[in-house]
């Protein structure tokens, strides 16, 4: 059997850690910095060393291809991406990317030949960023954001994204005439992510296979009551709109429990905000995620009718606008069966999990068969300097995708 060389696996790990290294012990890689920059210029290197060969698109996404028997046949897609949040860890997405080439240096240690041809990419920006556009490579390569949603977009310093797209090789003009590939173009994407929660560890289960990326709800809720002088004000007299909008956490809190799906709100703005004044507005954005849409309409419907009570009790009137409606992505039940026979294959134990983050394979969900494979994060830790995965995890999820590949390569024709 053929299985993943752990201590390159770690070494990569950590020499890519050192790129963009902070004093905090974190990494500070954003999409577009001098040590994305960096990091993409190692990548390229170490993916040319082995003859593999490397295009950047007009995005900035870059790709390696391993040739197939037939060339003809769509190659089957491997990787995630190697920017990080500030000061965030080594593991989320650049796991992914070296661990797709982990897989490309198993075949060729092994001279093994596919039938199709196999390309690791690493998608540019899929972490938020100064210009507002997370996913930003794997929602231009899937047709998603176009010539025109880009080419006036400028980051937080006024510097424009195009200047930032030349800097790692991509060039926007490239796709004024259109940008994207096809449904069919790829047999397949595998992406491995850390978890970024507690279910695998809790566990004590070191895989999962994701069985569908959540659907994400959003509400902007305005809260009006009205503002007054702060001491004149007798306490039966108010129309508090922030007490008012703390009744509605705590009724956000309380549906999502009880319907067992994820809600938070997590931004709140207070007019006028000031401390001799009673709260006159509040704006709160209401986040809802769940794996249907059915149990996300189902609680926001609960919040709305409890939101009466509110009303009535506090003398507040309530508008609600929808800023966010976004469906769950499933992930391929096809490319779901051949993981779990490579799961059953290795002996290992694996859970079924939905991710409640969204990822790169979201989009590539929509022109492939998509999959992904969740490792645990240590104490469910990620985005931060504590992010950690065992390597014998990563080693073990390593061969579990690799076989998957095989297997895949084997028994799929066409997507
Ligand atoms: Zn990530």
């Amino acid at each position: 059997m053929i299985t993943s060389n752990s201590s390159r696996l770690l070494q990569r790990i950590e020499e890519f850690g050192k790129i963009g290294a902070n004093r905090q012990g974190g990494v500070d890689r954003p999409s577009f910095s001098a040590a994305d920059v960096e990091a993409r210029q190692k990548l390229i290197q170490l993916l040319q060393d082995r003859k593999l060969k490397v295009t950047v698109d007009p995005i900035g996404n870059i790709f390696a291809r391993r040739k197939g028997k037939d060339e003809a046949k769509p190659p089957i897609l491997l990787g995630s991406h190697i920017d990080s949040v500030p000061n965030g860890g080594k593991y989320d997405g650049m796991l992914g990317v070296l661990v797709a080439l982990e897989i490309i240096e198993m075949l060729d240690e092994h001279q093994v030949e596919t039938n199709h041809p196999i390309e690791l990419v690493s998608f540019t920006a899929e972490e938020p960023n100064p210009y507002g556009l997370s996913t930003l490579g794997s929602r231009t390569l899937t047709g998603k954001l176009r010539y025109e949603d880009l080419i006036g977009v400028v980051g937080r310093n006024k510097d424009p994204l195009k200047d930032a797209v030349l800097r790692v090789g991509g060039n926007l003009e490239a796709i004024k005439a259109g940008y994207s590939v096809e449904r069919g173009a790829y047999a397949c994407f595998i992406e491995l992510h850390i978890e970024q929660g507690m279910r695998l560890i809790k566990n004590g289960v070191p895989i999962a296979i994701v069985t569908d990326i959540v659907g994400i709800y959003r509400d902007r809720i305005k809260v009006i009551g009205e503002s007054n002088h702060a001491g004149t004000t007798m306490m039966d007299e108010r129309k508090d709109a922030l007490v008012a909008a703390a009744d509605i956490l705590t009724l956000v809190e309380d549906i999502c429990r009880k319907n067992d799906i994820i809600g938070t709100v997590g931004q709140m703005d207070i007019f006028p905000n000031a401390v001799n004044i009673i709260p006159g507005q509040t704006e709160l954005i209401l986040e809802l995620r769940a794996g249907s849409k059915d149990k996300i309409y189902q609680a926001r419907d609960e919040i709305y009718q409890s939101l009466h009570r509110i009303k009535s009790l506090r003398g507040v009137d309530v508008v609600i606008t929808n800023i966010l409606d976004q469906a769950p992505v499933p992930m391929n039940p096809e490319v779901i069966s051949h993981m779990q026979k490579a799961c059953e294959k290795y002996e290992l134990p694996y859970l079924q999990l939905s991710s409640f983050a969204g990822h790169d394979a979201t989009h590539l969900a929509s022109i492939t068969k998509a999959g992904m494979v969740f490792v645990p994060s240590r104490d469910g830790k990620s985005h931060c300097p504590e992010e950690y995965t065992e390597i014998r995890d990563i080693a073990v999820a390593t061969d579990m995708i690799f076989e998957t590949v095989l297997s895949i390569d084997q028994s799929m024709e066409r997507s």
